[in-house]
C-alpha cells in the first residue's frame, strides 16, 4: 500500500511555521524540538523535513543525505543533553511509534529521544 501523507498533521504545521515549537536543533533536512508533553527529563522529538509518514517510509524512500543528517542530529542531541553513554551519559531510549499497533499519534515520521531517568524495561507485558 502506498504511503499517504497528511499535509495537515501537526508536525507538518510545525514545519510550515504555523504552530510554534521549542527548537533544539535545525539542519537542512531535520528539525528537533521539545515534546509538548515530556515523559522524561530529556524528551526531544526529531523529525525529517521531508513528507514521510513513519520510519519504514523514511528508510525506504528518503535520500542518503536525509538519512545521514537525521542520524547525526539524533547523535548530536544525545551528546548535548548528556545522555550518550559514549560521552559518559547514563543512556537513553529511541522510540519511533509507527501505525496502529505502534500507537502513532502524529503521522509524520519522528523519533522520541528519552532520557535523564531510568526508563524501565522496554515494554510492559501485553
Ligand atoms: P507519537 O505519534 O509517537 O505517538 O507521539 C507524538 C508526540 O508528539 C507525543 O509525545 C506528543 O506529546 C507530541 N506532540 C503532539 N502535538 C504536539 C505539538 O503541537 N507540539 C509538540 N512539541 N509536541 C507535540
Amino acid at each position: 500500500m502506498p504511503y499517504d501523507y497528511d499535509q495537515q498533521n501537526i508536525f507538518a504545521k510545525i514545519l510550515r511555521g504555523e504552530i510554534p515549537n521549542r527548537t533544539v536543533r535545525e539542519t537542512e533536512h531535520t528539525l528537533a524540538f521539545e515534546d509538548i508533553r515530556p515523559q522524561a527529563p530529556v524528551h526531544v522529538l526529531v523529525i525529517p523535513k521531508g513528507a514521510y509518514v513513519n520510519f519504514d517510509h523514511f528508510g525506504a524512500e528518503a535520500t542518503e543525505a536525509e538519512i545521514v543528517d537525521f542520524t547525526r542530529v539524533v547523535a548530536a542531541i544525545c551528546a548535548e543533553r548528556g545522555v550518550a553513554p559514549g560521552g559518559a551519559g547514563e543512556g537513553y531510549r529511541l522510540i519511533s511509534n509507527s501505525g496502529e499497533s505502534g500507537a502513532q499519534e502524529v503521522p509524520h515520521m519522528h523519533v522520541h529521544i528519552l532520557g535523564g531517568r531510568g526508563l524501565g524495561r522496554m515494554l510492559e507485558p501485553a
